[in-house]
């Protein structure tokens, strides 16, 4: 692990792309299963494979108790030295450098005995076993090597190391084609088994597997519709940009699981999908949205969210916020099995579509290359048991544009139905999971915006730890004549715009606690956020989900700022919720498959 540790170290001290694969895989070639699983699991940043459903649950409280003690430093050093750096890892060497005297080197831990402790570490329950463990690694561990275990553990290893460079490395370290690296990692979604199946040459033996969650395709962001129309054109599809739970769909048999956008399995929070999926008649993975709906409407995100991270809803609550999987694309699939006797699937178009089918196979084909196209064509051939005839299942709504005109004309019906913006996806591409590529581009523009007065500030964290990039701002109350604060934002403003408020804030600080810095309230910043809530966290009773920061106002004072009044007004208008739409039985099926709508 120390050779390991080193080897991070170096990498993550050159910024030159080639110099780090060429670190990386003359480091890799070398090794052999199982050091090499462990290796470049770690390289991912992870104790454990991406798909793999452990967690940790380490916290801070836990570090800090164990590093202080093994130092006999006071509860307080591992905070203060993570002010310095904002680097967890860091700031545990430095607090472990007070230690008497490093471990002897004959007791540095191994690669495989580290990755044993993490699986040990994660099966134990109670912060104090897990702390137990924790202790007895690092004393075997140097300072370098304490640092890289505690960033592993804590998933923020931030070494400048994107995923595709970690690709090149394996590609280059075993000397196979990069693309079939990166069509094996998207399979398992696990480097360390890919980067074994490299040394091996049993790429090609990857294959996609139920139960096990594959990365979801992602949007770039795009404004211009005759940008978008040319990039993805001449036909583009357009679909609602649902604001529900992006969820993957996996079904073997009685087995279903749901899977959310950070591979987490959420079967437990809806088990009414998960019934309704178990009684459909082939095995497969689809991606798709979960969304609130009745009557044949879709709710507005609010509602949804009262169930988020409730594991067994009861039956009250399955009643008063029933949930629909809205599918958009199917990512495998196998034959039909047999008609299905189960309730969710007795609807007029699902035995229709039964009726026909193939034979029995447990073999599921995986369409990530097909285009979407042909992949939307079988998803509709699937014929879900489908929300207005009972089921709980519905397909996108699409359309075809085929020019500009037409897409913003689309885009401007969206907005009138108060949503968020539009997905735009090129009918011949592929599934690329993982990546944020062009097939498929978000069109959206902030609903509104409001401008605030910057109240507070504090460092950032990773590469933005030695300049104030966080900021606290405010509205103003006039039933109270005073400034509240209303949220928190970290994004919005280039490197060079943070480094100069950084000095400007720094000469107007009213006071310092801690990480956080109280400023002179003169800066005015103008705020994009997607929804506004409730929220007794902050001064002004809301809170607004995704805040960014536009611009810096310089041309308004503080006295401009907007007001509590002014945000009760959105909050008011936005209850309304956006109006979604979603195809939701055979008969109103418009696919563009067969032309524009
Ligand atoms: P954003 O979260 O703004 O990056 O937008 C991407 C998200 O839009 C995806 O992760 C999905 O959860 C969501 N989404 C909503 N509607 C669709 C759709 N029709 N197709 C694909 N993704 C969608």
């Amino acid at each position: 692990m120390r050779g390991w540790s080193e080897l991070a170290d170096r990498v993550a001290a050159t910024t030159r792309t080639s110099e780090k694969t060429s670190l990386l895989a003359r480091y890799l070639a070398p090794l052999e299963e199982p050091e090499l699983r462990a290796a470049a699991t770690f390289l991912a940043g992870r104790p454990f494979a991406e798909t793999d459903q452990r967690a940790m649950g380490l916290g801070w409280a836990t570090i800090a108790a164990v590093v202080s003690n093994l130092a006999s430093a006071p509860a307080g050093a591992l905070g203060e030295a993570y002010d310095r750096s904002s680097d967890l890892g860091q700031a545990v060497a430095e607090v472990l450098w007070l230690r008497p005297e490093e471990p002897d080197a004959f007791r540095w831990p191994s690669l495989t005995e580290v990755a044993a402790t993490f699986s040990e570490m994660e099966a134990v329950s109670g912060a104090a076993a897990k702390g137990a463990i924790l202790a007895d690694l690092l004393r075997r561990c140097d300072c370098l090597t304490a640092k890289y275990v505690v960033k592993i553990l804590t998933g923020e290893l931030r070494i400048g190391l994107r995923e595709g460079l970690l690709e090149a490395a394996i590609a280059a370290a075993f000397d196979r084609p990069q693309p079939d690296v990166s069509m094996a990692l998207m399979l398992t979604g696990d480097t360390g088994e890919t980067a074994v199946l490299a040394r091996t040459d049993r790429l090609r033996e990857a294959r996609l597997r139920l139960m096990h969650p594959i990365k979801f395709m992602l949007a770039s962001p795009a404004e211009d519709a005759a940008d978008i129309v040319s990039r993805l054109g001449p036909t583009v599809w357009v679909e609602d940009k649902y604001d529900g739970i992006r969820a993957q769909l996996h079904r073997k048999g009685d087995v279903v699981r749901l899977y959310s956008r950070d591979l987490h399995d959420i079967s437990e929070q809806f088990p009414e999908i998960v019934k309704a999926a178990r009684g459909l008649d082939w095995d497969g993975i689809l991606d798709g949205e979960i969304l609130a709906y009745a009557h044949g409407h879709v709710l507005p995100f609010l509602k949804l969210q009262a169930r988020l991270g409730r594991k067994d809803p009861g039956a009250e609550i399955q009643s008063e916020i029933p949930v629909i999987y809205v599918a958009f694309d199917l990512l495998a699939v196998g034959p039909r099995t047999a008609a299905s006797t189960s309730a969710a699937s007795t609807s007029a178009a699902a035995a229709n579509c039964a009726a026909g089918n193939g034979t029995a196979n447990s073999a599921v084909e995986p369409l990530l290359s097909v285009p979407l196209v042909e992949r939307r064509q079988r998803l509709e051939a699937l014929c879900l048991p489908c929300a207005d005839d009972g089921g709980r299942f519905a397909l996108s709504h699409q359309l075809a544009a085929d020019s500009a005109e037409m897409l913003d004309r689309v885009f401007d019906e969206a907005r009138a139905r108060r949503n968020e913006g539009l997905m735009v996806k090129d009918p011949q591409s592929g599934y690329l999971p993982g990546r944020r590529g062009m097939g498929w581009l978000k069109m959206k523009r902030a609903l509104t915006t409001i401008d605030c007065v910057v109240t507070g500030v504090e460092v950032g964290h990773g590469k933005r730890h030695g300049v104030l990039s966080d900021y606290t701002f405010a509205v103003r109350d006039e039933s109270i004549g005073r400034l509240v604060a209303i949220g928190k934002a970290y994004t919005g403003l280039t490197d060079a715009e943070i480094a100069e408020m950084t000095r400007w804030f720094e000469a107007h600080t009213v006071r310092q606690l801690g990480r956080f810095r109280q400023v002179e309230p003169l800066v005015v910043v103008e705020i994009a956020f997607d929804v506004i809530q409730r929220s007794s966290r902050h001064q002004s009773g809301f809170a607004l989900r995704f805040p960014r920061i536009v611009r810096i106002r310089s041309d308004k004072s503080p006295d401009e700022v907007d007001t509590v009044a002014t945000v009760e007004r959105l909050y008011r208008d936005l209850q309304l919720g956006a109006e979604y739409l979603v195809t939701a039985g055979a008969r109103q099926s418009r696919s563009p498959a067969s032309g524009p709508a």
